[in-house]
């Protein structure tokens, strides 16, 4: 978890390297279906493009479908959900059924100026979902994929009207869903500034602490 551009989406792709879990981004499973034109594409195009949460019943059938797949068998990184707290309920049905124990909920945290910064120079590449940042992770060609060659894109909701909406919709929405797994003890919370790598190696240590009690 962790606003909008906080690094989660990064993060959770290299842990799940680390790991050798599946990343499960509902972000990135929503864009996928936006781009192929999919039914649930064209239900959830509008919310994605203003920056509003997609709703708790399409969302609860996603991750059904999605985690119910081989691959998340043996344990995956959540990325993006649950964002409300009906979804953290659709996730505790869904961990039931499954007969899996959360490890934990990790929550990035960084101050709004610096997230702002991070989603106006944000670029990602539309072949392969690389991301990139114009100041702190240039690609080596203005405007091209490193990975794949693909001409980058801005996100449409990375521009900075639809970034205060998604943040708000953060702060109303998503930091409940932090309260409620802090209620539960499960919280663990990370400091999301500073290099990417340092970042990693702060949610690794945590990781391997919790799985040691
Ligand atoms: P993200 O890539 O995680 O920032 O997600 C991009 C957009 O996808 C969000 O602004 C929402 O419109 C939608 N989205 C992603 N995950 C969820 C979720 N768990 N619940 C509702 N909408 C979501």
């Amino acid at each position: 978890m962790g606003a909008p551009g906080v690094g989660k989406g990064t993060q959770a792709v290299r842990l799940a390297m680390i790991l050798g879990a599946p990343h499960i981004s509902t972000g990135d499973i929503l864009r996928e279906a936006v781009k192929g034109g999919t039914d649930l594409g064209r239900k959830v195009r509008s919310f994605l493009e203003a920056g509003k949460l997609v709703p708790d019943g399409l969302m609860g059938d996603l991750i059904q479908d999605r985690m119910s797949k081989d691959d998340a068998g043996a344990g995956f990184i959540l990325d993006g959900f649950p964002r409300t707290l009906d979804q953290v309920h659709i996730l505790d049905g869904v961990l039931e059924n499954l007969g899996a124990v959360l490890d934990g909920a990790y929550i990035l945290a960084a101050p709004e100026g610096e997230i702002v910064r991070r989603l106006t120079g944000r670029r990602i590449c539309p072949g392969c979902n690389a991301v990139f940042h114009l100041d702190s992770r240039p690609p080596k060609a203005p405007g091209v994929c490193d990975e794949c060659g693909s001409a980058l894109v801005q996100r449409p909701d990375d521009t900075e009207a639809v970034i205060r909406d998604r943040l708000e919709v953060y702060e109303a929405q998503t930091r409940p869903v932090a309260d409620a797994y802090r209620q539960r003890g499960q919280l663990v919370e990370i400091d999301g500034l500073g290099d990417p790598d340092e970042i990693t190696a702060r949610l690794e240590n945590s990781l391997k602490e919790s799985r040691a009690q």
